[in-house]
């Protein structure tokens, strides 16, 4: 029965009660061969881990964590735009079959706009708001700034990493997540103290019972200190931590969830560099008086194999490394703890990687790349992301931390600032023979190799946008340059000197909070040039990432 037949026999039945029709949500979408084009660039791959390793009740938690981040994939859908729900259930109840690959990409990327081509939108022809849903679409910037000049106690609440900014009655406010999406909060809280009392590692547990109360309040201190703490098998992140998705002000952090088993034995590896921080730290490229000593003393580095992911971090690109928690005091009492996904990055090495480099890199390079440079490059790059200023003091003596400073060129600088000191600081373990059996020119190698897989995620986002910095400064530099045959070649010398003074320029940025020196160096550096443009060419059949079909448990 259509709806206005549902209606009208409702209307005999002499009911009272108005049913309308659910409204359509869908009125345009893009070709179906681009949408085909675009989840072909993902390329599908069973993730596979050891289950042997674990024990009957590691399974049993395993299994409940899943499902609860299940539920982070839903707050997630609604953080990034309110009509998310609606389109989701507009294309699982048609039966046109042609819409299956539109559902498919709506799932991967989370909303109607294509993550992988610049959030162009495939359902509905609508620009995705700066803002995602994490304000009202039609705020302005000014809007927002008016507000907290003229009722400065609102300040606080309104630049929260864990508020929603609403309009009522014409006026803005601040909601906290756990009010705004309380319904999802109380099942996910449910699902996190089950799982607690099923677990028998007591660290797991004690994390669990914190990060569930902390969804209730939203205030994560506590449990952010759990989280360092892990140390049994299973290593997990659940909550809202990233400020990617707000692009407004990169103030609001996404939902987001790692359900992981740890790798032992590489942790056991890594545990050595953390014994290393003060001194890279003091190797840094800048003035003492902006070297940051009390930030990370006793940095974890775990290496782990993920089980599924939710949320901010499965939507497009696939996360090979995180660096949490963001909070600041937790960092600078307690560190940061680096998470390494050698299962992601093995599966990208593999799907996405090889093919690129193969077609780009002139021989010596190419010859030169490998996995484990590629490895390292990825945990230095975690390890370099809590080196450097966190809290500083700006020039008019304001005390503040960078991300407040830079707002929203906030990620792509710190990103920038993960990679380049990434390369600055393994040049530097190899040097000093910490690290071994991977020669120089094979890391500046394989770093090269690597952009153009970063560059290729398109220069918005902020990993790509960082990339680009660092290829556009380094070619002008003549670190990298093309060779006659039109491949990719590197300058050894250049190349360390290049990666030392984008290091330094970076780092001041961040250290003096320089929010107009970093809009010059995005403006000037994050560009696509016509030589990018050529090997963004070169590659476009290749997959770009992976599609992670994740293990039966
Ligand atoms: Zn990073």
């Amino acid at each position: 029965m259509n709806c206005a037949g549902f209606k009208f026999t409702l209307l005999l039945l002499g009911s009272i009660v108005l049913i309308s029709c659910a409204k359509r949500v869908i009125t345009s979408r893009a070709p179906l061969e681009y949408v085909e084009k675009q989840l072909k660039k993902l390329a599908p791959v069973q993730i596979e881990f050891n289950s042997a390793t674990l024990n009957e009740n590691e399974i049993k938690t395993l299994k409940k964590l899943i499902e609860a981040a299940k539920i982070i994939d839903r707050l997630f859908l609604l953080q990034v735009y309110n009509e998310n729900p609606n389109i989701q259930e507009e294309l699982l109840k048609s039966r046109n079959p042609n819409d299956k690959p539109y559902l498919e990409l709506f799932n991967i990327m989370f909303g109607p706009w294509n993550r992988i081509d610049h959030d162009r939108p495939f359902i509905n022809s609508k620009q995705k708001p700066l803002g995602a849903a994490f304000y009202p679409e039609d705020m302005t910037k000014d809007e927002f700034l008016n507000h907290i000049k003229k009722h400065p106690e609102d300040k606080e609440a309104f630049e929260s990493n864990f508020t929603v900014i609403r309009r009522k009655e014409g006026k803005l406010v601040a909601i906290p997540y756990h009010e705004y999406f309380k319904n999802e909060i109380e099942k996910l809280t449910k699902l996190l103290k089950e799982a607690a009392t099923i677990t028998t590692d007591s660290t797991l547990r004690k994390y669990l019972t914190l990060r569930a109360n902390a969804l209730l309040t939203d205030d994560y201190y506590e449990s952010d200190l759990a989280w360092m703490d892990l140390s049994g098998n299973l290593e997990v992140v659940i909550g809202p931590y990233e400020v990617y998705e707000d692009r407004l002000f990169g103030y609001k952090a996404a939902y987001e969830a790692f359900i992981c088993v740890v790798d032992k034995e590489e942790s056991e590896k890594l545990k050595i560099l953390g014994n290393y921080l003060d001194e890279l730290e003091s190797n840094l490229p800048i003035p003492d008086e902006y070297k940051n000593f009390s930030r990370g003393k006793s940095s974890p580095i775990k290496v782990v194999n993920e089980v599924f992911s939710a949320g901010d971090t499965k939507a497009g690109i696939q996360t090979t490394a995180f660096n949490l928690p963001n909070d600041e005091r937790v960092r600078k009492d307690r560190g940061s703890k680096k998470v390494m996904l050698k299962n992601i990055a093995k599966a990208k090495y593999d799907k996405c990687w090889i093919p690129i480099v193969k077609r780009i890199l002139a021989d010596k390079p190419l010859k030169n790349t490998s996995f484990d440079a590629y490895f390292n490059h990825v945990l230095m790059h975690e390890i370099s992301h809590g080196l450097g200023p966190g809290f500083i003091t700006m020039e008019n003596g304001e005390k503040t931390t960078v991300s407040k400073a830079l707002k929203d060129l906030y990620p792509t600088i710190e990103e920038c600032k993960a990679d380049i000191l990434g390369i600055y600081n393994l040049l530097y373990l190899i040097d000093k023979n910490v690290i071994k059996g991977i020669s120089k020119y094979e890391a500046m190698a394989t770093y090269l190799g690597g952009m153009y897989r970063s560059i290729r995620f398109g220069i918005n986002e902020a990993h790509g946008g960082g990339v680009a910095i660092q290829f556009n400064y380094l070619m002008e530099k003549g670190a990298i340059f093309v060779d006659d045959n039109g491949k990719l070649d590197l300058n050894e010398t250049k190349m360390q000197e290049g990666i030392r003074d984008l290091a330094k320029k970076v780092l001041t940025i961040e250290a003096k909070g320089n929010y107009a020196e970093a809009r010059r160096l995005i403006e000037k550096y994050r560009q696509i040039t016509s030589i990018m443009d050529n090997y963004l060419k070169m590659l476009e059949d290749l997959p770009i990432d992976i599609k992670p079909i994740y293990p039966k448990i």
